[in-house]
């Protein structure tokens, strides 16, 4: 970019969710100009394991004594919604992803079922579409030995990498344009926000989404993140050592692992999240440790695989302390936006902002837009 220029929406990032943000918007009509500082999808996406739940990191029954049970069942289904919007919007474009559907595995980790039997209780009483299963018949369908656990529909896996340009190609073609410039400042005094890019020239743009990620710009300011690491491996291919189904796995607790297979038959296994280890050198220092006990977990979750580590590698995994994404208007800055779908399901929380956004710029109003804002207050 050679010189200043204008434009009806500029999406600062281009990882999964400014991708999903531009396609959204490009279908609306609207004129959308993408930056990103770095190659598009090379931020947090490239290091997501990329299980697409519908399943929030707080439980239902914990978002409910939160913030009461009516809205923690509107964040629950929007988030069920979006599980499903994502996987409609990527089987009518036909986008090569890889894109599975998959069952889920929600297990409780203590030697009681007490808290997914809570769970699924409250899930059944909303309708969401979730069925509890004892130790034996956990035992029986999928050779899982644990107190009990939530088999869930409606969940899906997916190259996070191929989404992302897939979803980015399909904006390009309804005419956005993809740029890269580092936005470093950002002036909304006049009708239009300016955006100041690194080498000096500048984007005038009536709206700015920011989709950022875990870099937020200085502008937002939210006092609901929390940074933190979190660590993955990828197993050899070994497609006869699979548990059955290939079902998406995760556990009722604050520190979860999660696990999840590939198409060429291998075992992805995350975790060991770390809220003290937050600069990559120190990530980077940790990772041995982080991947012996990823590999001594897979030894208890499913013995009969091989631990042999073909990949490792780990990535910024911020969280909110409610489990929920921060999307909307960016408090005291009028015309600027912004979708930061933190946590386990983070993607698809960034299908979710995509139409919230939309929503927002047609001028339409949503009661979920009040329940994720940025500056919502969350109790502790
Ligand atoms: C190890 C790991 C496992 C995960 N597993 C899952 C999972 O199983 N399921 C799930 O749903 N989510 C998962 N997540 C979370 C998920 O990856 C994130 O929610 C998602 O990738 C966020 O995408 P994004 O586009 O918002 O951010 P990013 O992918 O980080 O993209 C932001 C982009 O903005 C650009 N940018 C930043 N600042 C500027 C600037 N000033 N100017 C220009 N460009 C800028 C960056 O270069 C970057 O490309 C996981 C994350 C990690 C790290």
């Amino acid at each position: 970019m050679a010189e200043s220029f204008r434009c009806e929406v500029l999406i600062v990032g281009a990882g999964i969710t400014g991708a999903l943000v531009a396609e959204r918007l490009t279908r609306q009509g609207r004129q959308v100009v993408i930056i990103d500082r770095e190659l598009p999808s090379l931020g947090s996406t490239v290091a997501s394991t990329a299980m697409l739940l519908w399943e929030i990191d707080r439980p239902l029954f914990e978002l409910s004594q939160l913030y009461g049970f009516e809205k923690a069942i509107r964040c629950y289904r929007a988030s069920h919604h979006a599980a499903q919007g994502l996987l409609t919007l990527v089987a009518h474009h036909g986008i090569a992803c890889q894109m599975r559907r998959r069952l889920s595995l929600y297990l409780a980790v203590d030697d009681s079922p007490k808290c997914v039997q809570d769970e699924y209780a409250l899930r059944s009483r909303a309708g969401l579409p979730s069925l509890y299963l004892g130790h034996a018949a956990l035992l029986k369908r999928f050779g899982i030995a644990r107190a009990g656990a939530l088999l869930s529909r409606d969940a899906a896996d997916a190259d996070p990498v191929q989404l992302t340009h897939g979803l980015l190609d399909i904006s390009l073609q309804r005419g956005a344009r993809l740029r890269k410039a580092n936005a470093i400042a950002y002036d909304n005094a006049a009708r239009r926000v300016t955006v100041g890019l690194e080498n000096g020239i500048s984007i005038e743009a009536r709206h700015v989404v920011l989709a950022t990620g875990y870099i937020m710009p200085d502008i937002v300011r939210p006092t609901a993140q929390q940074p933190a690491s979190s660590w993955a491996i990828a197993t050899q291919r070994q497609p006869g050592h699979l548990w059955p189904e290939q079902a998406l796995i995760w556990e009722a607790s604050r520190n979860y692992h999660y696990a999840r297979t590939t198409a060429d038959g291998r075992i992805i296994l995350g975790g060991e999240d770390d809220r003290a280890l937050v600069e990559p050198d120190a990530r980077d220092d940790a990772t041995p440790a982080k991947v012996r006990a990823l590999k001594d977990y897979l030894k208890t979750l499913w013995p009969h695989a091989s631990d042999h580590v073909a990949f490792s590698w780990s990535g910024a995994f911020d969280t909110t302390h409610d489990g929920l994404p921060l999307i909307g208007a960016v408090p005291s800055c009028k015309n600027i936006l912004a979708a930061f779908g933190y946590g386990g399901n983070g993607i698809t929380f960034s299908f979710l902002a995509a139409g919230l956004l939309a929503t927002l710029l047609a001028g339409g109003t949503s009661r979920l837009l009040d329940d994720l804002a940025i500056d919502r207050d969350i109790p502790r």
